[in-house]
């Protein structure tokens, strides 16, 4: 049977061995670093290719929850117009995010050329240091490596809408993730959504703008003054007359003769709840 009961100072000596032979690795290994850090002209040159670079922050991904409100609004938008209608809140948000990702991406192509330019290059000096150092090259690339710009060049929306019924008892769930080209394409089309409302606001208000006194009478004399729908009059019936937008300005009617007609109030307000929920017309 061997026995594995050294004396304790065997223990003692061995570790000490051991420290001094780490300390003095360590010690090695740090001034091989020092030394590259001084004489190479590689690591210098990524310094000033990353002094002439400039990338903007960009999150490997992104995260938008659309929390519904009912079962029915869970059912009724999809993720893409759940996606749509955040863009349109935060335009400015959403347009940064894709500007950035794709100058990440153009000028890291550029960069990335560069920097594999300067790896591959070869100088006198430096073949000669490699020479008497071996570990000149490996310690080198990584250097190099650590100091490499590397930006992100692509990001992913991730959306999620959910639902949750009251008391919790029932929960759905659903996601998708966008990748850059989905979000931008989502991205434009919400932007032209944008440009439409704005075109219909503006155009919503040349139309109100154009209804003078003077047409609203062409309008009440030609119809007899009397209410096209149920004949009241305002001189007979004493009812109070309006001008109405047979096809209503919020859907693109407009303020024209052809468009315009008599009614009395209580038809008017009866026409609006019909036709007009917004009361546009
Ligand atoms: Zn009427």
């Amino acid at each position: 049977m061997y026995n594995f009961d050294f004396p304790p100072f065997i223990y003692i000596d061995f570790i000490c061995v051991l420290i001094i032979f780490i300390i003095s690795l360590v010690s090695i290994k740090s001034k091989r670093k020092e030394f590259v850090l001084q004489n190479s002209q590689k690591i210098q040159k990524v310094k000033d290719l990353n002094k002439k670079y400039v990338f903007y922050p960009v999150n490997p991904s992104y995260t938008y929850i659309k929390r519904c409100v009912s079962k029915k609004e869970y059912d009724r938008i999809s993720l893409y117009d759940a996606l749509c209608d955040d863009i349109i809140q935060h335009t400015i948000f959403y347009k940064d995010l894709i500007n950035s990702v794709n100058h990440n991406k153009k000028q890291s192509n550029i960069y990335n050329n560069e920097y594999q330019k300067i790896l591959t290059s070869c100088n006198d000096v430096e073949n000669e240091l490699c020479e008497n150092n071996r570990f000149f090259k490996k310690i080198e690339y990584d250097l190099c490596d650590s100091i490499r710009l590397s930006p992100n060049t692509s990001t992913t929306m991730h959306v999620k809408k959910s639902y949750v019924s009251p008391q919790g008892r029932k929960s759905y769930e659903t996601y998708h993730d966008y990748n850059i080209e989905e979000l931008s394409s989502c991205y434009n089309n919400a932007v032209n959504k944008i440009k439409e409302t704005k075109t219909k606001k503006e155009n919503m208000k040349y139309q109100r703008e154009i209804m003078t006194d003077s047409l609203r009478y062409d309008v009440m004399k030609r119809d007899g003054f009397k209410c096209v729908l149920c004949g009241a009059s305002a001189q007979r019936d004493g009812v109070k007359l309006h001008v109405d937008h047979i096809k209503p300005v919020s859907k693109g009617g407009k303020t024209e003769l052809s468009n315009l007609r008599t009614l009395c109030e209580r038809c008017n307000f009866g026409k609006r709840d019909k036709y007009d929920p917004y009361g546009a017309n």
